[in-house]
């Protein structure tokens, strides 16, 4: 029976009231980006509770971040005149199992009171586990160990469910046993990790029908959102749930699945009405987001996707821009671009808070934050730490600093053991009193505490080996330019070695990091002009109460809209990564492109897709190809540019044979002699960018092969 609609429901369209008034039985609203989804979840939800179908304490939803449960619970709080008294059971589903496990711990063995372990705790519980059971962790690391323990409790094994294969993915056949040993050892510290938090509820939910029973009774509704991104566990855990009532909305996009690589199965999606036969199916097409240019760009693109149900998306937004796409020469040129636009955009009269630079990895904010340090643009980094002070950066740059300042003793405190080198919190303190007696930094104390027999021989001769590390680099630093030092330096004090042996994703992360930094440096003639670049770039704390452009990976923005959306490093190796390419799989290629449809349409008015024809790889230039995302993006909606002509006339200006710095392009380093040249200094006089001004005659065939240069500005 159609039950009239509430006014207050008028200002969704018929599919999405539809999808908010059919409260009783499955539904399955699956629709395209920006159609509406969030916000008829959000309906719903106060539909529910306005219509006094249940408390809100009956009613769970999940989200996929804690802030999405926050501005739903503000936004049903609007709809119901404020007449919500919390929502217990609105959040993550780590939040919610965390909140259930409290109350049912004991049925797994643990107390109420129980502790959720960091990933830093996990590490060194399993470390110490591997090292008890003779494991050779240097083969067989802790992070890997991790990366599959997660893996198997995001698809709901536990230990006796792992079959063959998953067991002899660590250690010959021993995954099971150290699986095991890891669940007792965080039984006894009455903890459990994030993995746990739904696994054990799973497990209970299983076991104990009076409990589950008591679940399906209270949940009286159940609603999910960003369905596409679940895994088997949580999958499992809310059909288990569901199945009484059979009161649930899961709400997704199959196109908008991005997370397989955390366990995210796309699969559950699809599967819906075979879970829930006879499942009220609302498709939603009308986008209520994006100009029509961007969302045909975004359709265009995963159009190239084969695996997809497929369907319509259209707008009734007055038409837009084309969907810009701007070949630069280089990364600071594209940062430097970027920040040109937003102050136009700025002046134009457009809120900071409505730009933001989605990213592909979050080594690519380096660029971006420091040019708008420079220019003083205020910006935040959402879902990460600003890139100087992400622990890597943080550590790599204490190396450098106790070589450019011996007296630096935070610097040297944060890095004498790190990589683990052995030498404990007792070492630490004698170093301190030695410092103190004799009025020393600690780095001297520490050389000279070596050659003394207050400690014993193993930290002797581990000290000895790092100070005189620290004195070949001193010595080094004034003869190589500071990228060049910093690569030493992170292969020699093993560093390099330590990511190198974790395997995990995190890590390969913090690996490119560490190249950027490398990358930030050779714009820097000397050590100290870079510690005072990074010195001043912390400093930068912009005010709460601020606007400010946000700056995010492409994951972070899924579920998120500004009106201005720039995407910049779409390149073959940075975007697709080059792990996906790596892979070879057309399941991460098409994963890549998935994200790049999440990507584009976060954009409500205008979205700029940038790259740029040279990358810097360890000192070496090498000209990329534009991403092949680019080049599915359909041509009418899109309006291609190059800034390769701009600087011509600079080029010409400022290029003499003997100064060219792209003369070893990929061959070898740009020497510092060079970089130091007459034409390095006339162009800092100029304000004029180096790299841009320089541009040799005979190099530009090369710029414009790897711009593809699509619109009638032409190069040469
Ligand atoms: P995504 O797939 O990116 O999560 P979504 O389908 O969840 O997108 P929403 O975020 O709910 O989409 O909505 C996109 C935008 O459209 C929001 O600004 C929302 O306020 C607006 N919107 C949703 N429904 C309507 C409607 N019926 N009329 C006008 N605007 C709407
Ligand atoms: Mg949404």
């Amino acid at each position: 029976p159609d039950a009239p609609v509430p006014d207050w429901l008028r200002q969704l369209n018929p599919p999405q009231q539809q999808a908010v008034m059919t409260t009783e039985g499955p539904v399955l609203m699956l629709a395209g980006a920006g159609t509406g989804k969030t916000a008829a979840l959000t309906h719903r939800l106060a539909h529910i509770v306005r219509e006094r179908r249940a408390w809100p304490s009956e009613i769970l939803c999940v989200t996929f971040t804690n802030r999405a449960a926050r501005e739903m619970r503000e936004r049903v709080g609007k709809l119901t005149g404020g007449a919500l008294e919390g929502m217990p059971w609105l959040g993550t589903f780590h939040s919610i199992g965390a909140k259930m496990l409290r109350r049912h711990a004991e049925l797994v063995g643990l107390q109420s009171n129980y502790t959720i372990i960091d990933t830093d705790d996990q590490l060194r519980l399993l470390k110490a586990l591997i090292q008890d059971n003779d494991i050779d962790d240097k083969r067989w690391p802790a992070r890997q160990l991790a990366g599959l323990i997660d893996r198997w409790k995001n698809r709901g094994f536990n230990p006796p469910d792992l079959d063959a294969v998953e067991n002899e993915s660590y250690a010959n056949g021993r995954g099971q046993e150290m699986y095991r040993l890891y669940q007792e050892r965080l039984k006894a510290l009455n903890a459990c990790d994030f993995g746990d938090l739904l696994l054990h509820m799973l497990n209970i939910l299983k076991a104990h029908r009076d409990v589950l029973e008591s679940y399906q009774a209270r949940f009286k509704y159940i609603l999910v959102d960003e369905y596409q991104d679940t895994n088997a566990v949580q999958y499992l855990w809310l059909r288990l749930l569901a199945q009484q009532r059979k009161n649930i909305c899961v709400v997704g996009d199959d196109d908008q699945s991005i997370y397989s690589w955390r366990g995210a199965e796309v699969a559950n999606i699809l599967r819906f009405e075979k879970d829930f036969p006879g499942a009220r199916i609302v498709k939603l097409e009308q986008n209520y987001r994006s100009t029509p240019q961007i969302l045909a760009a975004a359709s265009g693109l995963i159009a190239a996707n084969s695996q997809r149900l497929g369907k319509t998306l259209w707008t009734d937004l007055p038409t837009g821009e084309k969907v810009r796409v701007i070949g630069v020469w280089d990364a600071p040129e594209e940062a430097r671009r970027v920040g040109e636009e937003i102050e136009r955009l700025e002046r134009e009269g457009a809120s900071l808070e409505q730009v933001a630079i989605l990213v592909r990895a979050q080594y690519q904010t380096r660029e971006f934050e420091d040019r708008f340090i420079q220019i003083g643009l205020a910006y935040r980094i959402v879902g990460g730490f600003r890139f100087y002070e992400r622990a890597e950066i943080r550590d790599a740059m204490a190396y450098l600093r106790v070589v450019a300042q011996p007296a630096d003793d935070l610097a040297f405190e944060r890095i004498y053991n790190q990589p683990k080198r052995g030498l404990g919190a007792k070492t630490l303190e004698k170093m301190h009193q030695h410092a103190r007696r004799t009025g020393q930094p600690l780095a001297a104390a520490a050389l000279e505490l070596a050659g003394s027999d207050e400690l014993p021989p193993r930290a002797r001769a581990t000290i000895a080996e790092l100070m005189r590390g620290f004195l070949r680099w001193r010595e080094m630093s004034e003869a190589v330019t500071p990228s060049e030092l910093l690569r030493t330096v992170l292969e020699e004090s093993g560093y390099d070695a330590m990511l190198k042996a974790d395997r995990s994703t995190e890590s390969a992360g913090r690996a490119e990091n560490l190249v950027e930094l490398q990358r930030a440096m050779e714009e820097y003639p000397t050590l100290g002009d870079f510690l005072e670049h990074v010195a001043l770039v912390m400093d930068n704390d912009a005010r709460d109460d601020e606007e400010k452009v946000t700056i995010m990976t492409m994951h972070a923005a899924k579920g998120l809209e500004f009106d201005h959306v720039f995407l910049p490093g779409w390149e073959e190796g940075v975007f697709p990564s080059q792990r996906s390419l790596d892979e070879g799989g057309l399941a991460s290629l098409e994963e890549e492109r998935r994200l790049a449809y999440v990507a584009i349409t976060r954009a409500r008015r205008r979205c700029t897709i940038m790259h740029a024809a040279n990358r810097r790889i360890f000192g070496t230039w090498q000209s990329s190809i534009p991403s092949r995302f680019v080049d599915e993006l359909p041509e009418e909606h899109t309006e291609s540019e190059t800034t390769m002509t701009g600087g011509r006339s600079l080029w010409q200006a400022n290029w003499s044979e003997s100064e060219d710095p792209f003369a070893h392009v990929s061959q070898s380093r740009p020497d510092r002699s060079s970089a130091r040249g007459p034409g390095w200094q006339r162009a800092l006089a100029t304000g004029y960018d180096t790299r841009q001004a320089r541009i040799p005659e005979n190099k530009r065939s090369a710029a414009s092969f790897a711009a593809k240069p699509r619109s009638d500005v032409e190069i040469g």
